[in-house]
């Protein structure tokens, strides 16, 4: 089961690179491994043979609470009063995690904040989760706690022979179900469930509570249902090959594209897209203009997979560490380039100049998203407000400022259409402002905000760890959640994100 979950993480590396951890169950008793990097940097054949067990929680990390520290690696891990554990792995961001640090334990003997050793979100959950688990058993307590956690949740979590899957009433991060021959599986993207042969059986509802054991499945509600899935993961954080409440992102990509093209037209020679995420819109844009498409840049496939800090001078060649462009490709040509989006617009202004004195003769950006304007606080750590390039300045500023010579976005009602979901059901609150779940002021204080300074002390990370628990019997049943957690991009927006 650790092996399945190892391949299930994989194919969701790109949406956590700062940390990965795998718990198992043998049904007497968990184990949790986890550390820093990348998972192929985590696991090797020797550590995934000794997680031992039928049943398992997977998680890699891109921080959003709390600082890329050993002690906020996920699945986090709790113990009840009885001794048994419990593993999370969160994919989202709370909003009302100062709250819920703020409560009491039973006896109301110690501040939350007091127990704490992690500093996220996803591990006052856990805290909380295991408070209540002695008294009322892991299901009922979770029925009792998920109503009352604010933002974005999609959570996968096991104490030693259940397994259980949350997603919260907005559904703004996926999470699918899948069936493989002996058991279940449930992840953030239906590719992970293509990638460890599990055939889809549906998405986790907003609101719903599954809990999967020897008996088999069962499914609770602990809310409404009021969708509001995040409309940036069609655009960027989502691989390509998922399908997202039916719709495939990557025909919704080219969709984006074609309606790019016909709202902002261009006379060009040549469409290239920058590669990786801005690749389908791309194609889209030349189908639907006529334009021929080419590849004028290449990627380095492995950056943003070195831990090695980049010297200054190396620093200074700034994208040419990602991208590198076709200079007899471009050369004397009219370009269209389409990415996926603008966020501080360091890229772009980069990529302008450095396709310029590759011999563009002109560039023509088109940007498969509408301006970002407004800051993520359910599990995307954009760059504040006043960092963001569209913050302040209408299409003519950012186009100077990128130095392209003409600039166009899709609209929000062109991105929306192309998802073929009703706009309702959809967050688009970093376009728009309007923000579906209420933010307390809370909310405002940012990635650090339980954390005294700028972050704990990081612990030993190198080393590696194994917790334990006591023990409840339970027969084995393959059953394995592999939930990514807060997205995170490989490429193309990358100075969209902030980074460790
Ligand atoms: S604010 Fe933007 S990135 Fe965040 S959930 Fe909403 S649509 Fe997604």
């Amino acid at each position: 089961m650790a092996k399945l979950t190892y391949f299930g993480l994989f194919a969701l590396q790109h949406r956590g690179q700062e940390a990965a951890g795998i718990a198992v169950s043998d049904g007497r008793q968990i184990v949790v491994f986890k550390d820093l990097g990348l998972v192929s940097q985590v696991f090797d054949e020797q550590t995934l043979s000794s997680l031992r067990g039928h049943m398992a929680v997977g998680h890699t990390r891109y921080s959003t609470t709390g600082s890329p520290t050993w002690e906020n690696a996920q699945p986090t891990f709790r113990t009840t009063a009885a001794g048994t554990g419990i593993a999370l792995g969160h994919n989202g961001n709370l909003v009302n995690t100062a709250e819920l640090v703020g409560r009491r334990l039973p006896d109301g003997a110690r501040d939350g904040r007091a127990r704490m050793s992690a500093t996220t979100d996803s591990d006052v959950v856990t805290g909380l989760l295991a408070e209540s688990a002695t008294d009322l058993g892991v299901e009922e307590a979770a029925l009792r706690l998920l109503p009352d956690l604010s933002g974005a949740f999609s959570l996968a979590f096991c104490d030693e022979t259940t397994l259980y899957a949350a997603r919260d009433r907005h559904g703004v991060r996926p999470l699918v179900l899948g069936r493989l021959d002996r058991g279940w599986v449930v992840a953030s993207e239906t590719a992970a469930l293509d990638i460890v042969g599990a055939s889809f059986v549906r998405e986790v509802e907003p609101g719903e509570l599954l809990a999967i054991d020897e008996e088999g499945l069962r499914s609770s509600r602990f809310a409404a249902p009021e969708p509001k899935g995040c409309i940036f993961e069609y655009v960027y954080l989502a691989r390509p090959d998922t399908s997202i409440a039916g719709r495939g992102v990557h025909s919704a990509r080219v969709e984006i594209g074609r309606r790019l093209a016909a709202e902002h037209p261009a006379e060009a020679d040549l469409v290239i897209p920058v590669p990786e995420s801005g690749t389908p819109a791309a194609v889209g844009y030349a189908e639907a203009s006529g334009i021929p498409y080419g590849m004028g840049l290449v990627k380095n496939a492995y950056v943003g997979r070195t831990f090695i800090q980049p010297s200054q001078t190396i620093r200074q060649l700034g994208i040419r560490l990602k991208l590198n462009p076709l200079r007899e490709v471009i050369r004397g040509k009219r370009l269209v380039v389409v990415d996926d989006s603008i966020v501080r617009g360091n890229t772009q202004r980069s990529l302008v100049r450095m396709l310029r004195e590759a011999g563009a003769v002109e560039v023509h950006v088109r940007i498969a998203s509408p301006p970002v304007r407004w800051p993520c606080f359910y599990g995307i750590d954009f760059a504040s407000r006043a960092e963001l390039v569209a913050n302040g300045l209408d299409n003519e500023g950012i186009r100077r400022s990128v130095g392209a010579d003409s600039l166009g976005y899709i609209s929000q009602e062109g991105l929306v259409a192309a998802t073929e979901q009703p706009r309702s059901r959809l967050c688009t609150a970093c376009f728009s402002g309007e923000y579906p779940i209420a933010l307390p002021e809370e909310a405002m204080v940012g990635k650090h905000m339980l954390e005294d300074v700028t972050g704990t002390p990081c612990g030993d990370s190198g080393s590696v760890v194994h917790e334990a628990t006591g023990s409840r019997a339970g027969v084995p049943v393959p059953v394995s959640a592999v939930p990514s957690t807060r997205s995170s991009p490989a490429y193309g927006a990358e100075d969209a994100l902030s980074r460790p």
